[in-house]
């Protein structure tokens, strides 16, 4: 079965590109039968934006973008937050550590600067020997941990944009928990979407850098016989070909509703900006799309927005 699923990061409201994307998720989901499930991404709690979550899972209402529950989670517990899930990341951060899949970066953040101006991350804490690590530990010294890039190319294959091949040398040690015990978003991401069944991760074209990450963690993991598939979304471009600006106000789909633009109006022109349905008719209701969908059907190339076209609607 289809799981598909919407991962935004609360850090403001729902624009166009985030409803596209959960649009699209929707659609995947529903036409073949399958899950559609939301997770609100809010591990960087310094971007958290107070209500924001309960605004996306609002505005996503709004649209008729129903989510499921997930696995051992009944719909009344709302969608799946990250915050509230940190002992999971914890266990397989530990993991990790114990695969050598992963280890412990003792670096201190005045050490880390110093590292950067030089080009990046050294990688010096992934030859420290057990005594030294042992030493380290027991002095209480804080710690983050790092997924152990290996050498070699790292690829997958993408829905829409084909075979990906990315040098590991381009990936740095990133560090998948923090010394606070947060996970960062690789690490987040990829448990959870280990956990909760996802087979699609359809996302913004701008998380292609990311996946080569996922994948190694995957492997880490040993899970890559059960990989999600991936699909990156081309961007929304302006008339003049620039990335949509999310401090375009137009570009919030809260402040469209309010200007009077009805829902039905905004799916309709949303779900075309990038996706050719192989029947051609002007006017698209959620049940049509969901009828229509295929992901054979998206472009690789970004799309235009074009506000005229809402207006004529
Ligand atoms: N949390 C990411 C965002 O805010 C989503 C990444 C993903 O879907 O995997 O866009």
């Amino acid at each position: 079965m289809v799981v598909a699923r919407f991962a935004p990061s609360p850090t403001g409201y729902l624009h166009l590109g985030g409803l596209r994307t959960a649009l699209f998720n929707y659609l995947l989901a529903r036409s073949q039968g399958g899950q559609f499930m939301l997770r609100i991404e809010d591990t960087d709690t310094a971007r958290t934006v107070p209500g924001a979550a309960e605004s996306l899972a609002n505005t996503l209402k709004i649209f008729g973008l129903q989510y499921d529950a997930g696995p051992d989670k009944p719909s009344s517990t709302g969608p799946f937050v990250q915050s509230q899930r940190s002992a999971i990341y914890k266990i397989h951060a530990d993991k990790l550590l114990e695969s050598g899949g992963g280890y412990r970066c003792f670096c201190t953040h005045q050490q880390l600067e110093a590292q950067k101006s030089k080009g990046g991350y050294d990688r010096r804490c992934r030859h420290l020997s057990n005594d030294q690590i042992q030493s380290n530990l027991s002095q209480n010294k804080p710690f983050s941990i790092r997924l152990k890039v290996p050498e070699g190319r790292t690829s997958f294959t993408d829905l829409i944009h084909g075979k990906l091949e990315f040098s590991n040398r381009t990936l740095d040690d990133g560090i998948v928990m923090k010394s606070d015990g947060l996970p960062t978003y690789h690490l987040a991401n990829v448990v959870d979407d280990r956990l909760m069944g996802v087979t699609h991760v359809m996302r913004g074209e701008e998380w292609i850098p990311s996946t080569p990450k996922h994948v190694l963690l995957y492997k880490a993991f040993g899970w890559d016989e059960t990989m999600p598939k991936f699909a990156h979304v081309p961007l929304l471009v302006n008339k003049d070909g620039q990335k949509l600006s999310k401090r375009h106000s137009d570009v919030n789909v809260n402040s469209l509703l309010e200007k009077g633009y009805l829902p039905e109006a905004i799916l309709n022109f949303v779900g075309l900006l990038g996706f050719t349905p192989s029947v051609s008719k002007d006017i698209w209701f959620l049940e049509d799309f969901v009828k229509e969908f295929r992901i054979e059907g998206l472009s690789k190339s970004a799309a235009i927005v074009s506000y005229d076209q809402l207006d004529r609607l």
